[in-house]
């Protein structure tokens, strides 16, 4: 888009000013604020200024919105993702149910061996299991899961909208992270809603502020 000679004169005005009001502009111009009107509207249009209601204009943000998509295309599930919780897939429904409690966690991973993944139990399945079932020391959590090979993972080393992308398709809370040997999926992590979700809100927190555009989370249990 070209802007007219007008037009640039008033960036160049907010760059410096900023926030500065559309009267205090009409005025370094020798203009009235009817006349700059149109110019405001399109320059805010265009994504170059902002206005806020008794503040003024400033400087929008250069491309933000592509900077935080990017961020999510690149940045890589290795980064953000927690320690899993993982039971072993002979552990009862009640022990499953103190692991969940204790944990603080909306859904485990159930494992043989070392840490190959058998499957995934969330607090559903063992609500499910618990309505009608008196002694749940002695359902085994095989019984429960949801079992491979229908539990969606990912690996280290996709990117965190892989990772938002496999959660909406599969309707889930969490995803396993897995790395993949002779024996099976190895379980070395989770990437849940949470963390996608505060990946937003951290590289959203301000917009004006000088924080960069895609931080390390930290990479604690999430529900
Ligand atoms: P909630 O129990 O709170 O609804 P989820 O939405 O995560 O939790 O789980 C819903 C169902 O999907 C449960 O039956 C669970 O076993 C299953 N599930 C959970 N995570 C996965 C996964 N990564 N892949 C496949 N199935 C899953």
């Amino acid at each position: 888009m070209e802007l007219t000679e007008r037009q640039q004169r008033i960036v160049a005005i907010v760059g410096e000013h900023q926030p500065i009001t559309g009267e205090r502009i009409a005025e370094l111009l020798s203009l009235t604020r009817a006349t700059l009107r149109p110019d405001f509207t399109l320059l805010t249009r265009a994504g170059l200024l902002q206005a806020r209601p008794r503040v003024g204009y400033f400087l929008a943000p250069p491309q933000r919105e592509k900077t935080l998509c990017d961020g999510v295309r690149a940045v890589l599930v290795a980064a953000l993702q927690g320690p899993p919780v993982m039971v072993d897939e002979h552990t009862s429904a009640y022990d499953a149910i103190l692991t969940l409690f204790l944990q603080d966690v909306g859904s485990l991973c159930v494992v043989r061996g070392e840490a190959y993944l058998s499957g995934v139990v969330s607090r559903k399945d063992l609500l499910k299991v618990a309505i009608g079932q008196s002694d749940l020391h002695h359902v085994p959590i095989s019984m429960v899961m949801t079992r491979m090979p229908n539990v969606a993972t990912v690996a280290p080393d996709d990117s965190l909208l892989a990772a938002a992308q496999k959660l909406v398709a599969a309707q889930v809370d969490a995803l396993p992270v897995v790395t993949s040997c002779a024996d099976g999926l190895q379980v070395v992590g989770r990437v849940t809603k949470t963390t996608v979700t505060r990946f937003l809100v951290e590289n959203c927190r301000d917009v004006h502020s000088d924080t960069p555009a895609f931080q390390k989370g930290e990479a604690g249990h999430e529900r």
